[in-house]
């Protein structure tokens, strides 16, 4: 090799150091054999020259002998096969596309025998449908399904927290002058039956009602006067006595022994929990003081909050099932009694009351619910939800138009619920335009139907024709 370079043969061929494998690659010939013979000899530049165009000129020759052999067999050969004149769209060159020929004849460019280009089996897809052959939408596993009219029913979820009614509050309230003597209960969260004593008030303010019954009692007794027109004042005096928050057993007892207390017990109004004890014993109070707070929980209210969009289908006394984490187990039913008429602004909700009851006492205010109202719609018009392909502002279905081809039509949508009588619980979407009943549109593989419109969209923009 070096001897090679020493003679010049880099030089010639211009392209600095020559290796045996690069001057291989450059000229492939079947005589290598002889060139490393003549190589492992001291050889002349000029063989080797001599060799190459040798070579050059073998396979030129070689090449020009093919070209004539496929020409002359070309020439032999008759028509693949007769087509129709029908079925003939036009006349073309194979080696000039640009030639389009009504009839059948020579290329003017080459002159070899146009040949003839059959029109698409298809039907060409009109404007607004593009094509996609059955054996591709098999490939790409397409399947279809009808747009048909099922029962709509469907669940709106929500959340809450749990309170206490508020119909059901208690609020035990000083109404006479006193201190407080003795107290009952303590603290929040003590249960009291109803009737039970919270605790004791000394006020010397009972003295002269009590002393007004038993004055009237004793008077009736004596019959100095006629029984019934006693009853009356009677009655009022009682009736004194029990706006005071005198019990009425208490009453009856001082009508029985005539026997007169500054003690005002306080009493329960109702079974519930303590909420609130802001009294301590010794303690003075005037009317209208607060003394303790008693909840009935036997009813609870739950404030949920829909969306304003799911607003109008509910209405008060709508059944709901609501849900506790703090009770997984134990779904509660309960009904809308009050539906909020406003939106709140910044939520963008309206508040929703259900009343829940709590005999078993299981439930506390306070506590998170999930929300579940069953909503009803009726028939109406359907598709998959995999049907439907949104596009950002509006929503695409696929129609079949037959024989392949397809229409994107955009159509409208209203709510996507679920089918509670399918076992798979597919999910669907009421459609409410764009669609008619019967028709077949895409299920599946929809992106990839969108993929094939988008190109061939883009491929009619540019101009080229769909063959
Ligand atoms: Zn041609």
């Amino acid at each position: 090799m070096a001897r090679l370079k020493k003679q010049g043969y880099a030089g010639i061929q211009g392209a600095g150091a020559l290796s045996s494998s690069r001057l291989r690659k450059r000229f492939p010939l079947e005589a290598w054999g002889n060139l490393d013979q003549i190589l492992g000899h001291e050889c002349k530049i000029d063989e080797v020259r001599q060799l190459i165009d040798r070579h050059r000129l073998q396979r030129t020759a070689c090449h020009i002998l093919r070209i004539a052999m496929l020409m002359m067999l070309a020439a032999c050969s008759k028509p693949a096969k007769p087509i129709a004149g029908a079925d003939v769209d036009y006349w073309t060159c194979t080696m000039h596309p640009s030639v389009h020929s009504e009839t059948p004849g020579k290329c003017p460019i080459c002159g070899m025998d146009l040949v003839p280009v059959t029109r698409r089996k298809e039907v060409s897809s009109k404007p607004g449908e593009f094509m996609v052959p059955i054996q591709r939408q098999q490939q790409i596993g397409v399947t279809y399904t009808e747009v048909r009219r099922r029962h709509m029913q469907f669940d709106i979820r929500s959340v809450g927290t749990l309170e206490a009614d508020q119909a059901q509050v208690f609020d035990c309230v000083a109404r006479v002058d006193g201190y407080v003597e003795g107290l009952q209960v303590t603290s929040p969260g003590e249960r009291v039956r109803s009737g039970q004593p919270l605790m004791t008030i000394y006020s010397p303010d009972l003295r002269a009602p009590e002393q007004e019954l038993a004055n009237l009692l004793k008077v009736q007794v004596n019959g100095s006067v006629t029984p019934a027109s006693m009853e009356p004042l009677i009655e009022a005096a009682r009736r004194r006595l029990l706006l005071l928050n005198v019990d009425p057993s208490e009453i009856s007892e001082l009508e029985r022994t005539g026997q007169l207390t500054d003690r005002l017990v306080v009493r329960s109004a109702v079974d519930g929990v303590v909420s609130e004890v802001p009294i301590r014993i010794g303690m003075g109070v005037k009317p209208g003081d607060k003394l303790v707070t008693v909840l009935d929980v036997s009813n609870l209210w739950l404030w949920a909050n829909f969306y304003e969009n799911e607003v109008g289908l509910l209405r008060e006394g709508h059944p709901v099932t609501v849900s506790l984490p703090a009770l997984p187990d134990h779904p509660f039913e309960g009904k809308i009694a009050v539906l909020s008429p406003s939106i709140d602004p910044v939520k963008r909700t309206a508040m929703a009351r259900i009343n829940i009851p709590n005999s078993d006492g299981q439930l506390r205010p306070g506590m998170f619910a999930n929300v579940i109202a069953h909503i009803d719609a009726g028939k109406g018009l359907t598709i998959p939800s995999d049907a439907v392909l949104p596009t950002g502002l509006r929503m695409v279905a696929f129609v079949d138009r037959g024989s392949g081809r397809l229409q994107p039509r955009f159509i409208q949508v209203g709510r996507q619920f679920v089918d509670l009588t399918d076992p798979n619980q597919e999910s669907y979407y009421e459609v409410t335009g764009g669609l008619r009943e019967g028709e077949r549109v895409v299920s599946s593989a929809n992106f990839l139907i969108d993929a094939e419109a988008q190109v061939q969209g883009a491929l009619r923009d540019f101009g080229v024709e769909q063959r």
